[in-house]
């Protein structure tokens, strides 16, 4: 789960770390009331939206009176904002964080985030903090660096030693409040099962150091022991479809294509759509079943699916281990019937009693188009897509 900038600040604030006074507002009235609470003349307004590269995009804006602050909150206010971060629909921002402004030094970039490549919880630090850090990453990676944490000993000092001698921070009136802010960090990542923990930028600001941004990724694995955080889920940012597929089961991620894939397992889904991409076609979400695929789930998954207007065609590519082909084919032959469904459909069903699921499908009076293998079932849904 994610959550917006003004609630990991608010988590953040609660656990002592320094970040600046603000309140959230979900209208311009709001906004300027907000305003007027602040310990400082001028305010930045800040769009909320699960996505970061707001500054770049105008989502983050500096404003010098209430008016301005109405104005600035008034243009961005149920207006989809498109980031770096975004698709290119953009997000709508339905809630904005009017902020005291913060006069800025110099830019930190500080993030723990589970690496699954060390594989642990590891501090990722750069000087070079700010709204460049990816042109940063891409340019200079040296400029960025990573600390693996042993968790079996914790955040010991040696660590937060080397890591303000690598920010540059070691001797300076900063230090002990950076070393102050890594432990609170690194309880508050523990205490919440968080995944990510991204600071950007952590600022100077005279004598200060201050969390001007913040975003907070939590593992849904363990959402069953955080109870505290369920009501900080917004749904209005998940993509509806990808909501109601969870209801049935089924882990559906929508992407920008046309070619709609079903698939069961979620390594054969990236394999899937891997070879969609390989052979030309672009896939129109990311789909998988489970091990299982029933009969239900497959009428469901049709049916999302075909719910987005850019499908042109659907690749359905299951492996009858736990299912038998023939209860796939069953489910496929009722569904496309009763829902009318007009797009091609390739089928490639591999394993328990495919022949007889082959037999069915041909069988049925529908036009599927078998394939054989995985490779044939790509190149003929791509096809079938240009001809749509
Ligand atoms: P995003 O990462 O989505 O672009 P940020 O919250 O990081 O959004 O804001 C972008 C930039 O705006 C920051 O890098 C910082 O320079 C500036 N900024 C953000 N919040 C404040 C603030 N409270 N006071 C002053 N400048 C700010
Ligand atoms: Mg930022």
């Amino acid at each position: 789960m994610n959550m917006h900038e003004y609630q990991a600040k608010e988590i953040l604030r609660q656990h002592g770390v320094s970040v600046p006074v603000g309140y959230p507002a979900r209208s311009a009235t709001e906004a300027e009331f907000a305003m007027l609470r602040l310990p400082t003349d001028t305010a930045v307004v800040k769009a909320q939206i699960h996505a970061g590269g707001r500054g770049k995009a105008g989502g983050v804006k500096l404003v010098q009176s209430l008016d301005e602050c109405r104005v600035a909150a008034e243009s961005l206010l149920g207006k989809a904002l498109v980031t770096p971060q975004t698709d290119s629909k953009g997000k709508v921002v339905q809630r904005l964080y009017i902020e005291e402004t913060a006069s800025i030094d110099k830019e930190f970039y500080l993030a723990l985030l589970l690496d699954r490549a060390t594989p642990a919880v590891t501090v990722v630090a750069s000087r070079q903090g700010g709204m460049d850090i990816e042109e940063v990453a891409a340019r200079t990676p040296d400029q960025i660096i990573k600390v693996p944490i042993d968790c079996n000993i914790g955040l010991k000092d040696f660590y937060l030693h080397r890591l303000s001698i690598t920010l540059g921070l070691q001797g300076t009136v900063h230090e002990s409040q950076f070393q102050t802010l890594l432990r609170q960090l690194y309880s508050v990542f523990f205490k919440y099962d968080l995944s990510l923990l991204e600071i950007n930028p952590l600022a100077i600001s005279g004598d200060r150091l201050i969390v001007l941004d913040s975003k907070i990724t939590t593992d849904d694995n363990a959402a069953y022991r955080q109870s505290d955080l369920r009501s900080l889920r917004d749904f209005a940012e998940e993509d509806p479809r990808e909501l109601e597929a969870a209801k049935f089961g089924l882990s559906y991620i929508c992407l920008e294509g046309n070619i709609g894939c079903l698939v069961n397992g979620a390594g054969l889904a990236m394999a899937t759509m891997d070879i969609v991409k390989h052979y030309g076609g672009q896939p129109s979400n990311f789909l998988d079943m489970g091990g299982g695929a029933s009969a239900e789930q497959i009428k469901q998954a049709v049916r999302i699916v075909l719910q987005d207007q850019s499908v042109q065609a659907i690749l359905i590519n299951i492996f009858g281990g736990i299912v038998r082909c023939d209860i796939v084919a069953n489910g496929l032959i009722t569904t496309v019937k009763e829902l009318g469904c007009t797009v091609p459909i390739v089928v490639r069903l591999e394993g328990t009693n495919v022949h007889a699921a082959s037999d069915m499908l041909q069988q049925s009076g529908l036009s599927f188009i078998l394939a054989k293998d995985m490779a044939d079932g790509a190149q003929k849904v791509v096809e079938a897509a240009r001809n749509t």
